[in-house]
């Protein structure tokens, strides 16, 4: 079973993957992952992604994709992947698809964490970070003390609510449409059997639910 995660930083997607992951026995996979491992082994793929790297570039798609292609292609990945941050745009979705259908797979599922932006703001600007150690905290106020090396409590840039929000937008223009296309295609199929095989089951998720509740959401989205 091939599953895409979808839902914007900050919904707890990683940690809800790891669980699925692990319950269904597959592994979990991100780009930044796949992508590193494919350099450490020095693929051909992995140094054109070092090279882009080294110049400032951006790796592109088609250099990920084909690295994706590799590591889907491996033995302990044949019985499914949980892929966390692989699928962001339209383009990314298809080539996901094509590289899957090369394969003989599908995206049988997509999981959409789904959460509102004040709640999302709520929720991350109440985390602080010792600038010491980097422990978090949570409903703790910028400027006490860390309980673990004493050192000064404060909210991380990435945390604050202009940065979240401008996280949200960038979400919602580019992975909306996602939503949209992986949706279009559970529907388009008329037969049930066709359906299987070209359109993914989407499953909505209140990310800012409870964590076992989600779990447990997700494995009866997917019927296990
Ligand atoms: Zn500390």
């Amino acid at each position: 079973m091939n599953i895409v995660l979808l839902g914007p930083p900050g919904a707890g997607k990683g940690t809800q993957g790891e669980r699925i992951a692990s319950r269904l026995g597959i592994p979990k996979l991100a780009t930044g992952d796949v992508l590193r491992a494919a350099v450490t082994a020095k693929t051909e793929l992995g140094l054109r992604a070092k090279a882009a790297m080294e110049r400032g570039d951006l790796v592109p798609d088609s250099v990920i994709l084909g690295i994706m292609k590799e590591a889907l292609a491996e033995p302990a990945k044949a019985k499914g992947v949980v892929l966390d941050g692989v699928v962001r745009t339209v383009p990314q979705a298809e080539g996901l698809a094509r590289v899957l259908g090369e394969l003989g797979r599908q995206v049988d599922a997509v999981l959409l964490f789904e959460v509102g932006e004040d709640e999302l703001v709520r929720r991350l600007s109440a985390r602080t970070t010792c600038e010491g150690c980097q422990a978090p905290y949570t409903g703790r106020e910028p400027g006490t003390a860390c309980d673990k090396c004493g050192g000064k409590l404060v909210r991380r840039k990435d945390d604050e609510p202009e940065a979240i929000r401008s996280r949200m937008k960038a979400y919602r223009e580019q992975t909306e449409p996602v939503v949209a296309w992986y949706e279009h295609r559970a529907r388009t199929s008329d037969d049930a059997k066709a359906r299987d095989h070209n359109g993914p089951r989407v499953v909505r998720l209140n990310a800012l639910g409870d964590i076992d509740e989600i779990t447990k959401i997700v494995m009866k989205g997917l019927g296990k």
